[in-house]
């Protein structure tokens, strides 16, 4: 039989992420993976400029992370974490807390980006709750803010974006403008002033809003929101599930505007991309709240596989990783390439903008027509590369060598081109 014969057979069964089934290309079928690249099933082999949604920050398949889940595997692979707990969610959870700036140091697991947020909005709802103020359910969110796809996560994100069909379902929050000015600081501490009592809290991915567009933001922004969570006293949540562990050039990206919020979220890139695994991480005061004699204030959450022991094996290696090998030192190498090589971009006919940050390169269109198409023309160029909305971009592995890099950039420089 076809080696490939999967294929064929599989596909009527799959049901994929935002594609129309009907109308899109057949997806590519991947069979092995390594390092920046992917191997197709009939022998073709892309350079990967995503890194996997963002994840694979060290490449595919690293040894190192591929040994330490094979050792855990052997050991034990899962054990539930309800009145239970083991070395590696331990180990990881210590180690996390040492990294992450101020008193940011208990950590929640879940097993995914969304879940994670969930878990940081009945956080701060319970933390009101459990200091005796009632009615603090509504959460500040951003234009641009994407959060995930969850019910919660969905509903503190632009409505604007890929969630329009579901407005009705979803709770009311308070979208804003971030305060980048002085007119939309001054629009937000109004709202603030109005809504303080409702407010469980703020809700914003620091520096880079992702999956609404790669949109930047400069760090002083990070600080006005943490100066009008103190004023308005609540709760500030940054979700770094897409900036963390060097994407934006440091290791998280609060730490370019020295703030500290009260809960933060990190997922994808915190098993280096190999399985699922995300944290909310909270401060002491936020923890100081559910830590009481009442049954009834203890968080209120717990997915079947949070802290899985193979994840959290994936998750200590690649700590080690970024603690062994220079990977801000490759975030920065990569901007540098990145910003020379996309330059060109600048000039070139229906192109509204050029920006890099750390290892996140972006080309905006005024607008992207036929996306499937373009995303096609990138596999005809020998790269992967999947542009949204209108923007194309680049997020590759940190540790992508500078003629690969140059290869994703030459294929953007081509494709966005006469
Ligand atoms: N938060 C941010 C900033 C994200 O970029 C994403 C995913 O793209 C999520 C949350 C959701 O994470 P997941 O897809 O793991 O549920």
């Amino acid at each position: 039989m076809d080696r490939n014969h999967w294929y064929q057979a599989g596909l009527p069964n799959i049901w994929l992420p935002y594609a129309q089934m009907k109308t899109a290309r057949p997806p590519l079928p991947v069979v092995r993976t390594d390092g920046c690249r992917m191997m197709l099933a009939d022998g073709r082999e892309l350079i990967d400029g995503i890194a996997s949604w963002w994840t694979a920050c060290h490449g595919y398949n690293h040894p190192h992370i591929r040994a330490e889940v094979e050792r855990q595997l052997a050991q034990m692979p899962h054990i539930m974490f309800g009145g239970i707990v083991h070395e590696q969610a331990l180990t990881l959870a210590r180690r996390l807390a040492v990294r992450m700036p101020g008193d940011l140091d208990r950590v929640f697991f879940a097993d995914s980006g969304s879940v994670a947020v969930e878990v940081a909005l009945k956080m701060a709802v319970q933390y009101w709750l459990n200091r005796g103020l009632r009615g603090r359910t509504q959460f500040v969110a951003f234009r641009g803010g994407y959060h995930g796809d969850t019910i919660g996560a969905m509903a503190v994100s632009d409505d604007a974006g890929m969630h329009a069909a579901f407005r009705g379902l979803l709770p009311a929050h308070v979208l804003a403008d971030l305060p980048t000015g002085e007119e939309p600081s001054a629009a937000l501490t109004q709202l603030l002033e109005r809504h303080a009592g409702e407010i469980a809290g703020i809700i914003v991915e620091p520096l880079v809003q992702g999956a609404g567009g790669m949109l930047f933001h400069a760090a002083d922004v990070l600080g006005r929101l943490r100066a009008m969570a103190d004023r308005y006293d609540v709760l500030l949540i940054f979700d770094e599930i897409f900036t963390g562990f060097g994407r934006t050039g440091t290791l998280f990206a609060c730490e370019q505007a020295g703030v500290v919020p009260d809960i933060i979220t990190v997922g994808k890139a915190l098993t280096g991309g190999t399985l699922p695994l995300a944290a909310t991480i909270a401060r002491s005061k936020v923890f100081d709240a559910f830590w009481s004699d009442d049954p009834g204030h203890a968080l209120m959450h717990g997915p079947t596989f949070m802290a899985n022991a193979l994840a959290c094996a994936a998750a200590n290696a690649s700590l080690d990783l970024f603690e062994r090998e220079p990977r801000l030192a490759q975030a920065a190498a990569i901007s540098t390439q990145m910003a020379e090589q996309l330059a060109p971009c600048r000039s070139m006919s229906g192109v509204r903008d050029v920006r890099v940050m750390g290892a996140i390169g972006v080309v905006e269109m005024e607008q992207i027509d036929d996306l499937d198409a373009l995303r096609a023309r990138f596999v005809q160029e020998g790269v992967f590369v999947r542009p949204f909305g209108n923007v194309v971009y680049l997020t590759p592995a940190l540790t992508i060598g500078a003629p690969e890099l140059t290869r994703l950039t030459d294929a953007v420089v081509k494709v966005v081109g006469p």
